[in-house]
């Protein structure tokens, strides 16, 4: 679709994204009245839409507007402490000339001035337009889409997932192709921002702390999201986001911090509430994800008609400490410790439940951390990584078996975290060769995470060797696109030549397909 790559934006932000080098081509915007720089200056101390817009969660009849005032998105100047009010506007055009919906939502000044607008009474599976207004000043025009009706049977779903975004490693070229491809919807499976401090010598810089306040955590996601393509991306598509450990802090599980025992966690659950609240802040998640000091509610199920539905996991909140240290190691007695969790209690009852009572063809589970048993050794060893599913036995087996047991039809996974592409079998028992497959995961690279990338490591070879159940290994950036029909679900792995310099090619690295009822993707 030629109009996926086309924003038009108020014709007040032109010189802004021009001066940019944005390759956007521009449109006048003619319903909301334009602004002159003293306008912009004047009210907010500067243009309040640096951080553009975003929409989530989709639903047959809506779905979640974003948006935050923010003037300066490298820290320093901040809106005066008080709540502005918001207008916003759904049309059917992309000149806004068609409004369907409008209305005016508050910019907390508790909450960053962020702006989350749950818009209901849309046509299902109906493209839309947005944009929001605060005195003079307007947004960017973004374009989104609702979902389905729940009874209706698309013959096509396509979406795209990503995961893993180190702004300091690399340019966001994969979404600059991400922005080309005709989607219904983006997921984004966590390390959105990282928490530690910018190394030197990298491709892109900032400066920042190992973030630990609330103003810290704002502020990083402030600079993330400074950028265009991932702008332009949030602003062309709805997303389904959850987060990972980098969010917070790497390798946290629930209310231990790495530190810990000299992190305590009182303290770890302070920055944790803060870290929460800003992702909040910065995401398109309805009011029902409002973090409650160190608690938010981010698991749900998103469905699109009768074809896919979407169970969007979070393996961090309410896992078990993970076993045997939090690296890779030779697996010890705790990875088979009947008591660990990886999802919480709740949350595997819950996802049982979508799992069970689902109407759809397709069954997904977007989550973090791999999920098929993998050993990591080239050689002789057995190395599992302690912080994913393989470092959790028990309940990877539990969740396999009940797969088994309840004959989950076309069960798919879809993985970040790892900074490498994956293609996975998920079975109970990895050592048994004639235990059937019972669902596929797709693990996706990373987008600028461990930096420029090759199809493979020098432990490859040997680690496939290892994993007659890893049909797949590629590790190179990039991100994954997957077309879902009724009758087969296609996945191509889309990989960038490089992020240390801009403008990187973009090449379909390799495509596998499932045929619906047959577990286990083959290549196309
Ligand atoms: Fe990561
Ligand atoms: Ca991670």
């Amino acid at each position: 679709m030629a109009d996926n790559a086309r924003f038009h934006f108020a014709s007040c932000n032109r010189r802004r994204f021009l001066a940019a080098g944005s390759a956007l081509a521009l449109w006048p915007f003619h319903r909301l009245p334009n602004c002159s720089a003293a306008d912009r200056t004047t009210r907010l101390g500067g243009y309040p839409f640096q951080l553009g817009v975003a929409s989530g969660d989709p639903t047959p009849d809506g779905m979640v507007l974003w948006t935050r005032l923010c003037v300066d998105p490298f820290g320093g100047a901040e809106l005066p402490p008080e709540d502005v009010q918001v207008e916003w506007q759904v049309a059917e055009d992309e000149a806004m000339t068609h409004v369907v919906r409008k209305g005016v939502a508050t910019a907390p000044h508790d909450w960053a001035h962020s702006v989350h607008v749950e818009v209901e009474g849309l046509k299902p599976d109906w493209t839309y337009f947005y944009q929001f207004k605060t005195g003079m000043e307007t947004s960017p025009v973004g374009r989104t889409r609702t979902a389905p009706a729940l009874d209706a049977l698309r013959d096509s779903f396509r979406f795209a997932f990503a995961s893993c975004q180190k702004f300091e490693e690399g340019h966001y070229t994969a979404y600059e192709h991400m922005l080309k491809d005709d989607l219904h919807a983006v997921v984004h499976l966590g390390d959105y921002i990282y928490e530690g401090v910018p190394k030197a010598n990298t491709p892109r810089h900032y400066t920042g702390p190992r973030i630990k306040t609330l103003e810290d955590f704002r502020t990083r996601h402030a600079v993330y999201r400074s950028d265009p393509h991932l702008q332009a991306v949030h602003a062309a598509f709805p997303w389904l986001v959850t987060w990972d450990d980098h969010e917070v802090e790497n390798n946290y599980a629930a209310d231990i911090s790495q530190y810990a025992p000299a992190v305590r966690q009182e303290e770890f659950l302070t920055l944790r509430a803060n870290a929460y609240k800003a992702y909040y802040e910065h995401m398109p998640l309805r009011a029902s994800a409002l973090p409650r000091g160190p608690h938010m509610d981010l698991y749900r199920n998103v469905r699109f008609g009768r074809l896919i539905d979407i169970s969007v996991l979070d393996t961090r909140q309410y896992r078990s400490d993970q076993p045997c240290g939090d690296g890779y190691g030779v697996p010890c007695e705790a990875v088979y410790d009947p008591q660990a969790t990886l999802l919480g209690v709740e949350q595997e009852e819950w996802l049982k439940k979508q799992l069970l009572d689902s109407p759809c063809l397709w069954k997904v589970m977007a989550q973090q951390v791999i999920m098929a048993q993998v050993n990591f050794d080239p050689g002789t060893e057995t190395v599992f990584s302690m912080d994913k599913w393989s470092g959790y036995d028990v309940p990877r087996r539990r969740l396999m078996q009940f797969l088994e047991d309840h004959a989950v039809r076309n069960a798919v996974t879809l993985t970040g975290d790892v900074h490498c592409n994956w293609v996975n079998d998920l079975k109970v028992d990895y050592n048994d060769p004639g235990a059937p497959t019972l669902g596929t995961e797709f693990v996706g690279t990373s987008i600028t995470s461990r930096g420029d990338g090759a199809e493979t490591r020098s432990t490859t070879e040997g680690m496939l060797a290892n994993n007659p159940a890893v049909k797949f290994f590629n590790d190179e950036r990039g991100y994954v696109r997957c077309e879902v029909t009724p009758q087969t679900w296609r996945t191509d792995f889309r990989t960038v030549e490089y992020v240390s310099r801009p403008g990187a090619p973009c090449r379909t690295r390799a495509s596998f397909v499932v045929e619906s009822g047959r577990p286990g993707a083959e290549r196309a």
